[in-house]
């Protein structure tokens, strides 16, 4: 029995490590709060490493990956994990982001109350033996505005339950669809600013990318209306705290409260020093249920991913196989196979790989970003990608790593759409070009639900797109192809199908691709090149 082992980095929910104990092949130890140093030399020895905010997986400690496959969060937030690095290392980075998704946004509900209600202060001032009941005058949500920037999982909820206190909701969110804001009743708006003017109440449910970090900075704060209310329970970088620091000063904000900081702790944060910024240490997810929920679909999804069953939540598989429609998995498997033919019969340093998609069926595209990811290709390119990059590389090239492996050697990619290709109606195109020439390959899927490998360069052919291939290409003159296959004879070798293709020209050239039962060995290519009127012949493995 194959058996996995997984390290717990920080403390999860004990109903998660149930899941674990269900699978006898699954073997897991608990080093929470490992520091990075001492993590570093023994982080290969585990398939999986289950983390929640406190390991930061950055590039060094994942250069010697080892057997490790699968870096899972326990949680939503990813700021904590090196997405790009992992990726390219070919580490499948998996989150559980709807397990605390209530936790947060009840504390967020509590901290948009705390905020307008200053309940804290309150409490405080009581407690001191106060009772000064003018000072906590406060701010009433019922027919007040509430602005919400990124209107996800959190933000949905919370736009659902301020509706209930009675609140107008306008979004900005510029990746959420017209319908989605209509089905929960909300006004989404084309601009932040539109949002930042009319908010009597701003909350933030955005994640932490490059596009978000600073979002609300001292000219946002100045577009906001006078009195109003900044709460922030997602992400510390969103909100620039000197700007906040300064909104809240100077009167221009009545309060704001925040659970998260821009490091944390928020040790000498001047937030912490004024009154009417009510502050929590980023509690968002932390109610029993919301940790339970966390541990429980982390646990199942890695035993899941081990399995080889099921990637639910990786947020670096562009796109899997599986997710395709039944058909469109043929063009996938196609178009890597598409891929290790042009790379095994090109010569020279690919500077350019192109990739078209031709025909109705690939008018819609497949699958999402899931992730803030440098790449939008289509899966069809990704496969190609990956096809033609593994025959130089071996094992080390993935779907995920494929682009940024492309990417570290300058080979330009390039995918387009197109309706129509000389007489085809569906047809994937590869086009590679390297610094020596270029190879461009068609290949379309038969209604036998086979691909075929439909034209390389001017030859016209019908190639199944798997198997052992001899490839050669010789002088279009009577007897070459004959020898070769007597040769094939003489050694062994035999052939499942042959084909033949030359241009219209007699005596020109003329490729063959013998499908051959077994390798072709380097032995018997070097007899074959032997043959007068052979110039060049290969091996090929899709
Ligand atoms: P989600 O992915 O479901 O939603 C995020 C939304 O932000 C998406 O709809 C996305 O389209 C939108 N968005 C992205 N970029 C944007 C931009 N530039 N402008 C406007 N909108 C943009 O995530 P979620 O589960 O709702 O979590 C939201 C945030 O809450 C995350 O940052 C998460 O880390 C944080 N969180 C914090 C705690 C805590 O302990 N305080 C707990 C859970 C989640």
């Amino acid at each position: 029995m194959e058996t996995f082992d997984i390290l717990i980095t920080d403390h999860i929910a004990e109903e998660g490590l149930e899941i674990l104990n269900q699978h006898p092949d699954i073997r897991y130890e608990i080093k929470a709060g490992i520091k990075n140093v001492d993590l570093k030399p023994i982080i290969g020895n585990y398939d999986a490493v289950i983390t929640r905010s406190g390991t930061t997986v950055d590039a060094d400690l994942i250069e010697n990956t080892g057997k490790l496959k699968i870096i899972g969060r326990a949680g939503v937030g990813l700021d904590n994990v090196d997405i790009e690095a992992a990726s390219k290392k070919g580490l499948i980075v998996m989150n559980a982001p709807t397990g605390n998704t209530l936790a947060a946004t009840e504390l967020t509900m509590g901290m948009i109350l705390a905020a307008c209600r200053k309940i804290p202060a309150a409490d405080q001032s009581v407690k001191a033996g106060e009772w000064d009941r003018k000072r906590f005058m406060g701010i009433q949500l019922s027919n007040k505005v509430l602005g919400i920037i990124g209107m996800g999982r959190i933000g949905s909820n919370v736009a659902v339950r301020c509706k209930a206190f009675g609140m107008k909701i306008m979004v900005y969110d510029p990746y959420i669809k017209q319908s989605r804001a209509d089905s929960i009743g909300v006004t989404l708006c084309d601009t932040m600013e539109e949002v930042l003017k009319n908010a009597d109440v701003l909350t933030f449910h955005t994640p932490l990318t490059q596009e978000t970090k600073g979002i609300m900075g001292a000219k946002e704060f100045a577009l906001m209306k006078d009195g109003a209310v900044l709460v922030n329970c997602a992400r510390g970088g969103l909100v620039d705290e000197d700007a906040l620091y300064d909104a809240v000063k100077s009167g221009k904000l009545f309060s704001a409260a925040t659970d998260v900081y821009s490091a944390e702790p928020p040790v000498g944060n001047k937030l912490l020093t004024l009154d009417n910024i009510f502050v929590t240490p980023h509690i968002g997810a932390n109610t029993h249920e919301g940790q339970k929920g966390v541990a429980v679909i982390i646990c199942e999804q890695i035993v899941n991913a081990l399995h080889g069953e099921s990637y639910a939540n990786a947020v670096n598989i562009p796109y899997m196989k599986s997710q395709l429609p039944e058909d469109m998995q043929r063009y996938f498997e196609l178009a890597e196979s598409m891929g290790k033919m042009a790379s095994q019969i090109i010569d020279g340093r690919p500077e350019e790989l192109r990739f078209t998609m031709v025909g109705k069926r690939f008018e819609e595209d497949f699958g999402e970003r899931t992730f803030d990811s440098p790449f939008n290709y289509q899966p069809f390119t990704i496969a190609a990608l990956k096809g033609f990059m593994e025959v130089a590389l071996t094992d080390a090239v993935s779907y995920i790593n494929s682009p940024y492996l492309a990417k570290d050697r300058n080979i330009h990619v390039m995918e387009s759409k197109t309706d129509h290709y000389a007489k085809y109606n569906d047809l994937l195109v590869l086009t590679v070009k390297t610094h020596d020439g270029e190879i461009v390959i068609g290949g379309t899927v038969f209604p036998d639900q086979k691909g075929r490998i439909t034209f390389i360069d001017k030859y016209n052919l019908d190639l199944t797109a798997e198997g052992n291939y001899l490839y050669f290409r010789n002088t279009d003159r009577p007897g070459v192809v004959g020898k070769v296959g007597t040769l094939l004879g003489e050694n062994g070798v035999n052939i499942a199908n042959f084909e033949l293709s030359r241009v219209s020209d007699k005596g020109s050239e003329a490729v063959s691709f013998v499908l051959v039962d077994d390798p072709i060995t380097q032995s018997v290519l070097g007899k074959i090149m032997g043959i007068d009127g052979i110039i060049e012949a290969k091996a090929i493995k899709l």
